[in-house]
């Protein structure tokens, strides 16, 4: 992560290696000479004053290959002979993901791709950047050294902005001899697998989201007039967001509200405003100034690999879009009115505020090419309804505005240029959801009881202020899981007691009565939050995270709960706390909240009716202490995520392992089975808030270990529903209690059979 003095900007004019090779790129592209020659002669130069043992110009080919123009270092004969194949090896990630890579012993990185015609075996250092115009990838520069060692960032502010002469005279045709040749396979139907980040299925047609200005002039004539043109750029790009965010769908609460406001904070941000002027006043336009403090940006806070950064330099290349729109005297809304009514709108990559331009009655979809479910444009899409995939690489390479496009954010993919058979299929599917949805609704009122006659209660996870309506439309019985860290997550600063009361306060209202389950905040690991300091750490998973924080520094975990106990005045509170390894961790947990309890009494404030403390189980130890750890509680919910993940030691967010093990197979299902058991001895209620209680399968399987509460996403409420009311739990139980007895690893294939021959969909 970018400490803030790491983020602090250079002063682009003392660095006489960029300005060396400015002055010298001009001059090279002003001799005689054809593009071959320029190519070669910039290799040379970038060599010589990067110092480096070698420099290679990789240009992009119309099959997406990358072709070895011009190297210097690197074996002479290789050029025009080596060709990395689309995505292949770390040239060709730097051109799939348009991402800097600054690796100190390539060979060892796992996308290492050797080719020994180039005799690149010498070389370990390597440092690349694409050569991109106008969002689309044209190539990569790279330089390598012998020795190991990591590249300044500096050295890659230099590489970056010769990249960007490169791009720039590639497009004009003066190096390189011609055309870039990009991948034309526009004509074609095809299939992008992303992940689906805002629910729904959308058939349309594309819009692209407007391809980035082309910055033509790079170095000011007069700087003084280029401050002035920035300092009115900057203004009217802080009056235009004002205008937007307070549009009437937008106005009521909810965490794309937050998620704005951290936006619109960001556009006032001191340090961002003091990069653009340094970046002016080392010579360069106002235009080329943001997209240099954007690059330079991009490659810290990408390189960081956190969350949080990244979402955070998403939010930045929006608004470095927007200002460059105005500086170029371009309006954001440019081209809008023309939307199809079935706007697929595909987007390299896509800040919050940039989704708003449109007009939400004829937006059906959203592609971006990078972009999580927890990115900021995933949580305004969501609050606007809108199907979304994220991740999708390639996409808008592949697309030209007006083809026909699916978007399905349920499975992740995105259909381009469909043919009727899957036009048809889809539409089928639109109706379908719309017909199950209906039937789903009508039951919303049915309690969940299975045939033998138990009654189940299902629950939803919520995180979010935009989750808690789908409680009541979801006919839910209350919220099983709120996990409170995602308020922190998206705040710039630590949330103030008042406004977590705030928070928490809204979250009740909402829930009118049902019951919801705070969890305590679950930071640490992965989950770090900026304003706060944290150890790096080797396993986030297993670190200093959850209660293990809560019990070293219990300040903040002590003013949550003060939160909790404002907020649920009068009411009944229901307060779990994450990651517990130990019993006697309750003990300490249950102290710290005693101790708000008796203070707020002192002070005279109601604190709640009711207060029940429960305890996550996702650790395995504490299943050798459920004994002990039952009499320290009021309830336990599993957290199968973690549990799972621990119990087979396969890290849930790792591709190559997280789906290796079979949630249904007999050793955590034992577990779980002894777990219920023992809550039925002890008298405490137990539930699971896991995925797996969302899988209308696995939700099967909880029932027949003997769980009567479980909680899940809400689209799963009207699934796991309509399961249970086919179910008979006592023939499921009859079959686990025989397959646990003999069986052995993943039972999920018996399972299905038993749901079929019971005509119970899973
Ligand atoms: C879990 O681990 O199952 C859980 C519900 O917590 P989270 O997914 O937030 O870690
Ligand atoms: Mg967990």
């Amino acid at each position: 992560m970018p400490s803030e003095r790491g983020d602090e900007p250079r002063v682009i004019a003392s660095q006489p290696a960029l300005r060396v090779i400015m002055r010298r790129l001009r001059e090279i592209m002003a001799e005689p000479g054809d593009g071959q020659s320029r190519l070669d002669k910039i290799v040379h130069l970038v060599a010589g004053v990067m110092v480096t043992d070698v420099c290679s110009i990789y240009l992009k080919r119309q099959d997406g290959s990358l072709e070895l123009f011009a190297t210097e270092g690197l074996n002479a004969t290789a050029v025009h002979q080596t060709r990395m194949k689309r995505g292949e090896g770390l040239v060709g990630r730097v051109s799939e993901l348009n991402i800097t890579i600054n690796e100190s012993d390539a060979p060892k990185h796992p996308s290492f791709s050797y080719r020994p015609e180039t005799g690149e075996e010498l070389y370990h250092s390597l440092l690349a950047v694409p050569i991109r115009r106008s969002g689309d990838v044209l190539g990569v520069l790279v330089v390598q050294n012998r020795t190991m060692k990591e590249y300044s960032d500096e050295d890659v502010e230099v590489l970056q902005a010769t990249a960007m002469v490169v791009a720039e005279n590639l497009i004009s045709g003066a190096v390189a001899g011609s055309e870039p040749e990009f991948e034309i396979s526009k004509s074609i139907s095809a299939v992008i697998k992303g992940h689906a980040i805002s629910d729904g299925i959308a058939l349309g047609h594309v819009v692209l989201h407007e391809p980035r200005i082309v910055v033509k002039k790079l170095m000011a004539d007069d700087p003084v007039a280029e401050m002035g043109r920035l300092e009115a750029g900057m203004l009217e790009l802080r009056a235009s967001l004002d205008e937007l965010l307070a549009h009437e769908t937008l106005a009521n609460d909810g965490e794309h509200r937050d998620v704005l406001e951290a936006y619109r904070m960001f556009a006032h941000d001191r340090g961002w405003e003091r990069r653009l002027r340094e970046a002016v006043q080392s010579g360069l336009t106002a235009d080329a100034a943001v997209e240099r403090v954007q690059n330079s940006t991009r490659t810290r806070m990408l390189r960081t690999g956190d969350a949080f950064w990244q979402e955070r330099q998403r939010d930045l290349d929006d608004l470095s879009d927007r200002l460059l729109r105005i500086l170029s005297g371009r309006k954001s809304t440019d081209n809008h009115d023309e939307l199809p009514p079935d706007t697929i709108l595909f987007a390299r990559n896509m800040g919050p505020a940039e989704l708003l331009d449109y007009d939400q009655s004829k937006l059906r979809g959203l592609v971006v090419e990078d972009g999580s479910g927890q990115s900021h444009v995933a949580i305004v899409a969501k609050a606007l309804g809108i199907a979304a995939v994220g991740g999708a690489i390639g996409a808008i390479e592949r697309v030209s505005a007006g083809d026909a496009a699916i978007v399905d954010g349920v499975s992740g993919q995105v259909h381009l240029r469909p043919s009727q058979d899957v036009i048809a299929a889809y539409t089928d599917k639109v109706r379908f959801r719309a017909r199950r949805q209906r039937q789903y609704e009508a039951l919303r009122d049915v309690p969940a009881v299975t045939k033998d006659g138990k009654r189940i209660s299902l629950n939803i996870n919520a995180g979010l202020l935009v989750d808690m309506p789908h409680l009541q439309e979801s006919g839910a019985d209350g919220v099983g899981l709120f996990r409170t860290e995602l308020h922190f997550m998206l705040s710039h600063t630590l949330p103030r007691l008042k406004r977590q009361i705030e928070a928490y306060s809204a979250v009740l209202k909402q829930a009118d009565g049902k019951p919801v389950v705070f969890r305590a905040l679950d930071i640490g690991g992965d989950k770090e939050l900026p304003y706060l300091r944290h150890p790096k750490e080797e396993n986030p998973a297993i670190g200093w995270r959850a209660i293990r924080m809560s019990l070293d520094r219990p300040a903040l975990f002590r003013s949550q709960v003060r939160a909790f106990l404002h907020a649920a005045a009068g009411q009944e509170l229901h307060l779990m706390v994450p990651m517990v390894s130990a019993a006697g961790e309750m003990d300490q947990i249950r102290a710290l909240v005693n101790k708000e309890r008796t203070r707020m009494r002192k002070f005279g404030h109601q604190g709640p009716k009711k207060l029940k403390l429960g305890a996550m189980l996702e650790v395995p130890s504490v299943l050798f202490e459920l004994d002990q750890l039952l009499q320290k509680v009021d309830f336990i919910s599993v957290g199968s995520n973690d549990l799972l993940q621990f119990l087979f030691a396969a890290d849930r967010g790792n591709s190559y392992v997280a789906n290796r093990y079979d949630s249904l197979s007999v050793a955590p299902l034992r577990a779980l089975k002894s777990l219920v058991k023992a809550c039925k001895r002890h008298d405490v209620p137990v539930t699971v808030c896991g995925e797996m209680a969302g899988r209308p399968i696995e939700a099967m399987v909880l029932i027949g270990l003997g769980f009567r509460s479980i909680s899940m996403p809400p689209a799963s409420i009207g699934p796991v529903k309509s399961m249970i009311l086919n179910l008979d739990s006592r023939s499921i139980t009859a079959l686990l209690n025989e397959l646990m007895r003999d069986s052995t690893g993943s039972i999920r294939s018996k399972i299905l059979r038993f749901a079929k021959a019971e005509g119970i969909e899973v």
